[in-house]
């Protein structure tokens, strides 16, 4: 089995779990730029998180023979503050030029909040006006349909944003279809305890069909698992799609999206 992982927040993860990816037969792993647990103090701190995925988790993932690429951006759990995200983005355009750097990501919202909102918009004006591709977190539960809408009437209001070159991410049953039909892709992030089961997104991919969709795990610092879209892949199987569909879903169609990005290159 050969797939990619779109979604790995690998600065949170040991080592061995590097070697676990490359052992489940993973290519290239995929690092939008998140949350770190706690909110970062100043825009030095991002500075640093940024030099962090252009230059040295690429090196940790080298050493197991990965590919690591990166998405760069404020976090909306961090967009409170609209200053501070301004001066975040001021620095966005020294690193995109770095090889490992596909776009912008993930931008969204957490809570719908105004300011997340406007932080949000910033930071699709940036992305549009420097030809980026765009990751989009969407928010959790309650918030998420909403939220998704939010996001949508956004993206949908900046004529430059090309619909093919935008990702939402942690889709789920209520949202899928909205994503979809406006054109966007749809990521469906794996949890081993809540929210999107391995199952339930193998019952979405059997509803919706298996164009512009991926399956990621999103592992960070909490409770996740970065063996999830292998996991997923096993599920298919047991279910009895043939190999060339998984194929498709979880290394073809990633490549796909991310191929968008003439610096995503894969074999
Ligand atoms: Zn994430």
């Amino acid at each position: 089995m050969k797939y990619i992982e779109p979604h790995a927040h690998m600065v949170s993860r040991v080592t061995d779990d590097y070697e676990r990816l490359a052992l489940a037969g993973c290519a290239a792993v995929c690092e939008p730029a998140f949350w770190a647990g706690f909110d970062r103090g100043s825009a030095a701190g991002f500075y640093d998180y940024f030099r962090q995925l252009t230059a040295h988790e690429p090196k940790r993932a080298a050493k197991f023979g990965l590919k690591h690429y990166c998405w760069l951006c404020i976090n909306p759990k961090e967009a409170e503050d609209v200053k501070l995200a301004g001066e975040v983005i001021a620095l966005l355009p020294e690193f995109l030029e770095c090889p490992n750097v596909l776009g912008i990501g993930e931008i969204g919202l957490n809570k719908n909040s105004r300011n997340e909102l406007k932080v949000l918009e910033m930071q699709v004006d940036f992305a549009a006006g420097h030809h980026q591709l765009i990751l989009v977190h969407t928010p959790h539960l309650e918030d998420k349909l909403k939220g998704t809408r939010l996001i949508l009437d956004v993206l949908k209001s900046d004529t430059r944003i090309r619909p093919e070159r935008v990702i939402i991410d942690h889709v789920e049953e209520h949202t899928v279809g909205l994503v979809l039909d406006a054109g966007h892709w749809a990521g469906m992030t794996l949890y081993p305890e809540t929210k999107c089961s391995p199952a339930r997104a193998v019952d979405i991919l059997e509803t919706y069909g298996n164009e512009c969709l991926w399956l990621n795990s999103a592992c960070d610092w909490g409770v996740s698992d970065p063996l999830a879209v292998p996991k997923a892949a096993l599920e298919m199987k047991k279910r009895g799609h043939l190999a060339a569909t998984i194929d498709k879903v979880i290394f073809q169609n990633p490549k796909k999206f991310l191929g968008q990005c003439p610096k995503f290159k894969i074999g």
